[in-house]
C-alpha cells in the first residue's frame, strides 16, 4: 500500500533511501560527467551522500522540512564546488518551503520543487534549455504545481515521469553552463549530470512513497 501522507521521520527515511540510491548509482553519474564535464559528479555526489547519511541515520525529526534541510547544508558542507551549492540549495531552500509541519503531502512536494528550483536557478544562474539539472528540475517543480489536488502517490509518480523526461530532453541540448561549455555541439547526445541525478532523486522518493 501507498504512503497517504509522510511523518518527519519518513520524510528522513525516504531522504536516506535517496542517499543510498546515489550512491549505488556512483558509476552512472560518472560516465554522464565524463562525457560532458570533468567525470567528478559521481564521486562527488557519493560524498555528499555518506555525509546526509551520517546527518539523518539515528536522528528523530520534530517537522517535515527539518530532515531535508539538514540534508542539504550536509551536501553543501562535504560536496564543495558549483553542484554543492546547487545541489545544497535544492533541499535547503526547497526544504524550507515545506515548512514546520508534521504531515508531507502533495502540496508539501510541490512548494518543495517549486521553490527549490527557484532557489537552484537564482543560486547558480542557469536558465531552463543550458543545460544542467534545471532542465529537469523546472518540469518536476510545474508537475507538482498541477498536481497538488492528487494523492501523494500520483503527484510524485507524475513528478518522477516529468523529471525523467526533463532529463531525457537534455541530451538534445548544447551547454551553455560549466565546463561542458567549451564543447559547444559535441554535447548534444549526452544528457546532463545532474539531470540524471535528479530523476534518480525523484524516482526513489517516488519508489518510497510506493512502498
Ligand atoms: P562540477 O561542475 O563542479 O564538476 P559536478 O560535476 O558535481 O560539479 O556537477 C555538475 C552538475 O551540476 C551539472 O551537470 C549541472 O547539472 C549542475 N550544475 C553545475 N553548475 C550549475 C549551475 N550554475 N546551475 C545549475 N546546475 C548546475
Ligand atoms: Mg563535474
Amino acid at each position: 500500500m501507498a504512503k497517504e501522507t509522510l511523518s518527519p521521520n519518513d520524510c528522513r527515511d525516504m531522504l536516506i533511501a535517496v542517499a543510498n540510491k546515489i550512491i549505488e548509482s556512483e558509476p552512472i553519474l560518472t560516465d554522464a560527467d565524463r562525457a560532458l564535464g570533468d567525470g567528478d559528479h559521481g564521486i562527488g555526489m557519493e560524498r555528499g551522500m555518506n555525509a546526509v547519511k551520517e546527518k539523518l541515520e539515528g536522528t528523530d525529526f520534530e517537522t517535515a522540512d527539518k530532515p531535508f534541510m539538514a540534508m542539504g547544508m550536509a551536501m553543501m558542507s562535504s560536496m564543495g564546488g558549483a553542484s554543492g551549492a546547487v545541489f545544497g540549495t535544492l533541499f535547503r531552500t526547497g526544504g524550507k518551503a515545506v515548512g514546520g509541519v508534521d504531515t508531507f503531502g502533495p502540496e508539501q512536494l510541490a512548494a518543495f520543487f517549486t521553490s527549490g528550483t527557484e532557489g537552484v536557478q537564482t543560486r547558480g544562474g542557469a536558465k531552463p534549455g543550458d543545460k544542467t539539472m534545471v532542465d529537469a528540475l523546472v518540469p518536476a517543480a510545474e508537475k507538482a504545481e498541477e498536481v497538488k489536488g492528487s494523492s501523494l502517490i500520483d503527484a510524485i509518480t507524475a513528478v518522477a515521469a516529468a523529471a525523467e523526461a526533463g532529463k531525457d530532453a537534455s541530451k538534445a541540448m548544447i551547454a551553455t553552463m560549466g565546463r561542458a561549455k567549451t564543447l559547444g555541439e559535441r554535447s548534444i547526445g549526452h544528457p546532463d549530470a545532474g539531470a540524471v541525478s535528479v530523476a534518480i532523486i525523484v524516482a526513489t522518493m517516488r519508489d518510497f512513497v510506493a512502498s
